[in-house]
């Protein structure tokens, strides 16, 4: 009676009673994803994404590909994420060149992840802060219990913490065509791309919500992957819209950390690169009942593999005053 007396009360008072959920919002392959982007575009493109933080109070974690900076503009490239810092984001290691676990000898994997902390640690330290977030690439935490443990234990050895992704919305694979359609002027086949990524967009978020909740009879803080792109610094305003409609409350990914969820543990090993619900479900055997996830339109996976194919390998440095 007191907690019917206690709603009719916050209700009156204009409370809604539907607690807003906790998103992380989370930005890898920083400085700008599409390696080698040209230097203007990229000041463009961190320009906007910061501006869209800015605008809709997002506190943003993005994950730093060191490699990206040691091709030509290095210290242009290096002022993009001092420009991150500058605007209150939060800076992580995403490896050096964006390694496989799966794939690569994990001797050599930690060698490429303390190689990815060379610039990014020094631009917190000169901050008083620390590099405290590791995130894998492709989501590989290792293919077998062995690797997993080994890797593990150096990140915990040197101050990291594993950032998970319990929500996303493949924008990578709409990114790559957005990115070339731009690049030949195709603003038809562009504004076509955005609009198929928003409606995906629309469509897995509920479903991650509905996924969570079988597997933890509650949804959790989510912790949401994105790529630093052009696409999405074209998306920030929408993208924010979507998030308020599923009453997703942009926090730090320090906040959405704290719930006992990301405690669980995951003791998943094998090749796959699987979010965080994923292993949720396996390490407590509690299936996801939703119908199997949206799935991204046909007509853009091939668009994505073209680009792919084509661009496999990355441009040699501009020839000065070509
Ligand atoms: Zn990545």
């Amino acid at each position: 009676m007191r907690l019917i007396l206690l709603a009719l009360s916050l209700g009156a008072l204009g409370y809604s009673p539907a607690r807003a959920d906790q998103v992380a919002i989370t930005f890898d392959d920083l400085p700008v994803f599409g390696y080698y982007a040209p230097m203007p575009e990229a000041q463009k493109v961190t320009a906007a994404l910061l501006d869209g933080f800015k605008r809709h109070h997002w506190p943003v974690t993005g994950f730093v590909n060191e490699i990206q900076l040691a091709e030509w503009d290095r210290p242009a490239r290096i002022d993009l994420l001092t420009r991150w810092l500058d605007a209150g984001m939060d800076l992580g290691n995403h490896s050096y060149s964006h390694l496989s676990l799966t794939n690569t000898p994990v001797e050599a994997y930690i060698a490429d992840v303390a190689r990815g902390e060379t610039v990014t640690k020094g631009l917190l330290a000169a901050r008083g802060r620390q590099e405290r977030w590791y995130r894998h690439p492709y989501l590989e935490t290792g293919p077998t219990l062995a690797i997993r443990q080994r890797f593990e234990g150096w990140l915990a050895d040197h101050g990291y913490r594993v950032a998970p992704v319990s929500m996303e919305n493949s924008d990578w694979e709409f990114a790559e065509p957005y990115d070339d359609a731009l690049k030949h002027g195709n603003t038809a086949q562009a504004a076509h791309i955005r609009d198929a990524y928003l409606a995906y967009t629309r469509q897995i978020i509920p479903w991650y919500r509905a996924a969570a909740k079988d597997v933890l009879g509650r949804e959790p803080a989510f912790v949401f992957l994105l790529h630093a792109s052009r696409l999405n610094a074209a998306s920030i305003d929408e993208l924010d819209g979507i998030f308020r409609q599923n009453h997703l409350d942009p926090v730090t990914l320090d906040k959405a950390m704290a719930d006992p969820a990301y405690l669980i543990t995951d003791t998943y090993a094998g090749p796959n690169g699987i979010d965080w619900v994923t292993r949720w479900s396996l390490a407590l055997h509690t299936p996801i009942r939703q119908p199997v996830a949206p799935k991204v339109p046909a007509d853009i996976v091939s668009l994505d593999a073209a680009v792919e194919a084509a661009t496999s390998k990355p441009p040699a440095a501009p020839v000065p005053g070509s």
